[in-house]
């Protein structure tokens, strides 16, 4: 599916070309400073290949949810700053996302200068696929460039809206990790293993339903394993359980190759200090929560990923970010990081696992978008790929709010 996408090379750049950049700036903030700069330093080599080409570079990116107003504490003017350290010179950032400002530092900017404009999410129009926001945003550069992976899957006017107006490629992260994800949808190096966790098992079920027909086993943990359990008619005791999704998760079960745990780490509360016993699976006593898979379930899972020789981990097993049920997540990790495999990770908290765990430089990929890599294997293709392949011919739009 990368077929079709257009890379920086296709597009024409020249000594002051402005290039409207969209970016995935969208990074971890606590109390106003940066957590993790991983996504700011993904995208320097796009931005670095466009200033050597004499490009004058105007990035745009969303942070954070604000609700299409501004909001000082999602301002972008940390990125822009913490940009410049990295570029070595100096980003300003625009005070705000279109408008006379916009317009006039974007003019001024000459080449190999780069400025970013202020959360996108600060207009309505972003997440409305306004094309009025897109217009504004075209008149500011000559042509387009779409870094941003992980918003790929939001048909949103920064996203699917440039590519109807200028000439438009995708950047150098976003064509590698289509490729990646490509090498796992198409003719995967067998076996084949899945291991998925995390919270929500609705949000998961399209892509497990998907990959159940490429995987030859996949390995479920974390909150969702617990309505895979309900499906099969055990007690849960007080689990998180999504009871509307127990048909799905049981037609799922029938094909024989998804594996749920045996054993599982219980607690009374979700507290580091909370009093915690191994169990199978199979009996939950009430008033008790599944918060971890247990040592058995462990370690077959372990097993299977050392054997396999491609691994898609998504999800932790528990609820790794306290100590006493951190164990599930760190063996299937050490696993992914031991195995042969060609190995990706993909979803924040996945990726926060792996830094957490030491495992980083183990593992092949670890995607920069969660929710668009998930839906990128469960439907083959999305919003910004399609709008970057069909380019000007394409004046129809999207649906926003997807
Ligand atoms: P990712 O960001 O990698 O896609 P998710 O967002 O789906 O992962 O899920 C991560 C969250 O799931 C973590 O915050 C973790 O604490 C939580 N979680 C995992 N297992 C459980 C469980 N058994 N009960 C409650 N929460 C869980
Ligand atoms: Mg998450």
């Amino acid at each position: 599916m990368t077929a079709g996408v257009p890379g920086l090379a296709d597009l024409q750049i020249s000594e002051g070309t402005r290039v409207l950049l969209r970016a995935d700036f969208n990074v971890p903030l606590k109390d106003g400073a940066i957590v993790d700069d991983g996504r700011i330093r993904a995208a320097l080599p796009t931005i670095a290949e466009l200033r050597k080409r004499g490009a004058a570079v105007i990035a745009c990116s969303h942070l954070g949810r604000p609700k299409g107003a501004p909001d000082p504490a999602l301002s972008l003017a940390p990125v822009a700053a913490r940009l410049g350290e990295l570029l070595g010179t100096t980003v300003p950032v625009c005070p705000e996302v279109v408008g006379s400002q916009a317009s006039a530092m974007s003019a001024a900017l000459g080449p190999g200068e780069v400025m970013v404009l202020e959360n996108l999410r600060f207009e309505a129009g972003e997440t409305a696929n306004d094309p009025a926001l897109v217009d504004a945003l075209c008149s500011l550069a000559d042509c387009y460039v779409d870094d941003a992976f992980g918003a790929a899957h939001r048909a949103h006017a920064s996203v699917v809206g440039p590519p109807t107006r200028l000439p438009s490629a995708g950047g150098s992260l976003l064509l590698a990790e289509l490729e990646v994800l490509d090498r796992l949808s198409t003719d995967p190096e067998r076996p084949f293993v899945v291991v998925l966790g995390g919270a929500k098992v609705s949000d998961k079920l399209g892509v497990l339903e998907a990959l159940a027909e490429q995987a030859d086993l996949m390995l479920i943990g974390g909150a969702m394993c617990f309505t895979f359990l309900l499906a099969q008619g055990h007690a849960v005791g007080d689990s998180l359980v999504e009871p509307d999704f127990v048909g799905q998760c049981r037609e799922l079960l029938a094909d024989g190759i998804v594996r749920i745990p045996t054993d599982v780490v219980i607690a009374q509360e979700i507290a580091v200090d909370a009093a915690t016993k191994m169990v199978p699976a199979a009996a939950i006593p009430d008033g008790w929560k599944g918060l971890d898979i247990g040592p058995e379930t462990a370690g077959t899972y372990a097993d299977a990923v050392r054997d396999a020789r491609t691994v898609f981990w998504n999800g932790p097993m528990g609820v790794f970010e306290l100590a006493p049920f951190a164990a599930g997540t760190r063996a299937v990790c050490d696993a992914v990081a031991e195995s042969r495999a060609y190995s990706v990770v993909g979803g924040g908290d996945s990726a926060a696992a792996v830094r957490m765990f030491g495992a980083e430089s183990e593992i092949d990929h670890i995607s920069t978008g969660g929710g668009a890599s998930l839906e990128f294997l469960e439907q083959g293709d999305l919003p910004g790929l399609r709008a970057l392949r069909t380019g000007l011919r394409n004046d129809e739009g999207e649906d926003a709010n997807r």
